[in-house]
């Protein structure tokens, strides 16, 4: 039996008393609400004027105790906006265990700061190659939201690490300069944490490169932040298709309204979303969570793509399952279960570098010469002959 009750105390320091917490955030989120915006600013860069991002913060808005997260914040970046904080509804339920800090992420001493080796197969900065074909390109190191479990943890909001004009210059000419590129993916950080015209100029340039057949932007503002998602921001991103966005739920509570109206207006303006999510602890861990999560994301016409299992990244053990977890959810929740539409590629991304791995349940008993012998979703046994090896001398 798979669970998803897991929880941790330990890193939930003494100093928090869920009670309490819980009716602080729903202060500030009333707070928030009641507040007016002025009228000069979008509604989702006030969303992030108006984010947690400080220890002082931690203690002002939602009662914890600063001095416990000084030293957390020294080394991984806080953001979490009143619109994500509002779908808490208690202490370590699935958008919390995503968004609070926690004191277990500094205990990790197994943890790998750079676990894909992204450094090491860049050949400029910003530029991971590791693929024939196509090439991740990082193109802004901030985000809406820090997810405790990022992948980029090392990077992703370090004002030391802020991705200047020129390297994206320079990684742009890198992809001019390699005929085999086809396929660009634009992550970070959150690329739609540029504004407009810098969006604008990035697709301009690589749609400018007659050998990029397709660009994909990786952004998981539809989910932390879906106010992001404007007509004009559509509007840019199709005057340079194909482009596909790449988006990241991890619950079904992040499904709301918002984010619906965030992947339908993209999908309205010609733009395809898939989504890839991460398999976590406490958050996803069990097939039920997983299958209504894939089926709210195709009611918003958004396609699964991939279910990652946890990567080793420093400061997110807390977060891994075993892999038999993900085959389970796979066998037992997705497959023959529901639609076929509804099933992400299971796979690991192989620690040093070696990229994605997809992972089955064994459908496949046997495989010989004769046959194949494979058991289905329901666990019955099936047979499909092979050819007559003769037929293979018919001429036509
Ligand atoms: C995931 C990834 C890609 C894209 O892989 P697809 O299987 O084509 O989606 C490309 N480069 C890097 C470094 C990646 O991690
Ligand atoms: S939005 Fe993506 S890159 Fe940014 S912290 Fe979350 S998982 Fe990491």
């Amino acid at each position: 039996m798979i669970t998803s009750s897991v929880r941790y105390s330990e890193g939930v320091s003494e100093s928090i008393n869920p009670a309490i917490v819980l009716e602080k955030i729903q202060e500030v989120v009333a707070e928030f609400r009641a507040k007016q915006r002025p009228e000069n600013i979008e509604e989702w860069e006030w969303q992030l004027r108006n984010s947690i991002s400080t220890p002082q913060q931690l203690e002002q808005k939602l009662g914890m105790k600063a001095a416990d997260f000084v030293q957390l914040a020294k080394i991984y970046a806080i953001r979490v906006s009143p619109y994500y904080l509002g779908l808490i509804q208690k202490v370590n339920d699935p958008i919390w265990l995503q968004s609070i800090p926690n004191l277990i992420e500094m205990q990790d001493p197994e943890g790998i700061v750079d676990s894909l080796a992204e450094d090491e197969m860049s050949p400029v900065p910003g530029i991971t190659h590791r693929y024939p074909d196509r090439v991740l390109f990082l193109i802004q190191s901030q985000c809406a939201m820090y997810c405790r479990f990022c992948t980029r943890k090392r990077l992703v909001g370090d004002p030391m690490k802020t991705i200047k004009d020129e390297q994206i210059r320079l990684g742009i000419d890198y992809i001019r300069q390699h005929p085999e590129v086809r396929d660009v993916i634009l992550s970070g950080g959150d690329p739609f944490m540029l504004r407009d015209d810098r969006i604008d100029w990035i697709l301009h340039d690589l749609r400018a490169i007659p050998h990029v057949e397709i660009i994909r932007l990786d952004s998981r503002m539809p989910c932390t932040l879906p106010q992001r998602i404007t007509q004009q921001l559509c509007d840019v991103i199709k005057k340079h298709h194909p482009v596909y966005v790449l988006t990241h739920f991890n619950h079904p509570s992040e499904i709301t309204p918002e984010a619906k109206r965030a992947c339908e207006l993209m999908v309205d303006n010609g733009i395809p979303v898939m989504d890839q999510t991460v398999l976590l602890k406490g958050v996803n861990d069990d097939p039920m969570t997983m299958r209504k999560l894939m089926q709210d994301l195709l009611k918003m016409r958004v396609r699964p793509y991939y279910l990652y299992q946890a990567d080793l990244t420093k400061g997110t053990e807390h977060f891994r399952t075993k892999v038999e977890v993900g085959l389970r959810i796979i066998k037992e929740g997705l497959r023959g279960h529901t639609s076929g539409l509804a099933v992400p590629h299971f796979v690991i991304d192989c620690p040093g570098g070696g990229g994605k791995v997809p992972l089955l349940p064994e459908y496949v008993l046997d495989f010989n010469d004769k046959a194949v012998v494979m058991r289905n979703f329901e666990g019955k046994i099936f047979e499909y002959p092979q050819i007559d090896p003769n037929y293979y001398k018919i001429q036509y």
